[in-house]
C-alpha cells in the first residue's frame, strides 16, 4: 500500500469547544502521523477559496461564515492510504449517519458544524496542502 498525505482541519466548531487535542490524539492513535500543524483563523477569501468547488451550493454563504468564526487548525497528515483512512477516522459528513468511534460521531453537532475536514483525493491533498504549508513546513 501506498504512504500518501492528507490535508486535514479541525475545524472552529471543535477548536472552541476544546477538542483539538483529542482530535489529533485520534489521528495519531489510528496510524495517521503529523507531518505540519498550524492554527490559524481563516479570511472569507482564504475559506471562500478552500471551499470554490462548493460555490453556488445553497450552504456556501453558511459554510464560508461558519469557517471563519473561530481559529481552525490545519495538519498535513502521512500513513498508509491517507486520504481514505483520514476520511474513514473522521466519519461521514453527517454526525447522524457518522459510525460509532468517528471524530463527527464524538465531537460534530450536525452536516453543517461538523468538526473537521479531510481531502477527498490524492489530486486534492496536494492542493490543499500548498494552500496552508510550504514544502520546508513538512516535516
Ligand atoms: P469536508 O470537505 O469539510 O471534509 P465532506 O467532504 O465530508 O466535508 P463536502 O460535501 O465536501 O463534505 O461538504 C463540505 C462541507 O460543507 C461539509 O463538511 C459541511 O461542513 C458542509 N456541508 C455539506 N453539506 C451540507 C448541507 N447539506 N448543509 C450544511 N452544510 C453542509
Ligand atoms: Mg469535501
Amino acid at each position: 500500500m501506498a504512504i500518501e498525505r492528507t490535508l486535514s482541519m479541525i475545524k472552529p466548531d471543535a477548536v472552541a469547544a476544546g477538542n483539538a487535542g483529542a482530535i489529533l490524539q485520534h489521528f495519531e492513535d489510528n496510524g495517521l502521523r503529523v507531518v505540519a500543524c498550524r492554527k490559524t483563523q481563516l479570511t472569507q477569501a482564504q475559506a471562500e477559496a478552500f471551499y470554490a468547488v462548493h460555490a453556488g451550493r445553497p450552504f456556501y454563504g453558511e459554510l464560508v461564515e461558519f469557517m471563519t468564526e473561530g481559529p481552525i487548525f490545519a495538519q498535513v497528515l502521512e500513513g498508509e492510504n491517507a486520504v481514505k483512512a483520514h476520511r474513514d477516522v473522521m466519519g461521514a459528513t453527517n454526525p447522524k449517519d457518522a459510525a460509532d468511534g468517528t471524530i463527527r460521531k464524538l465531537y460534530a453537532e450536525s452536516i453543517g458544524r461538523n468538526a473537521c475536514h479531510g481531502s477527498d483525493s490524492a489530486e486534492n491533498a496536494a492542493i490543499e496542502i500548498a494552500f496552508f504549508f510550504a514544502a520546508s513546513d513538512l516535516l
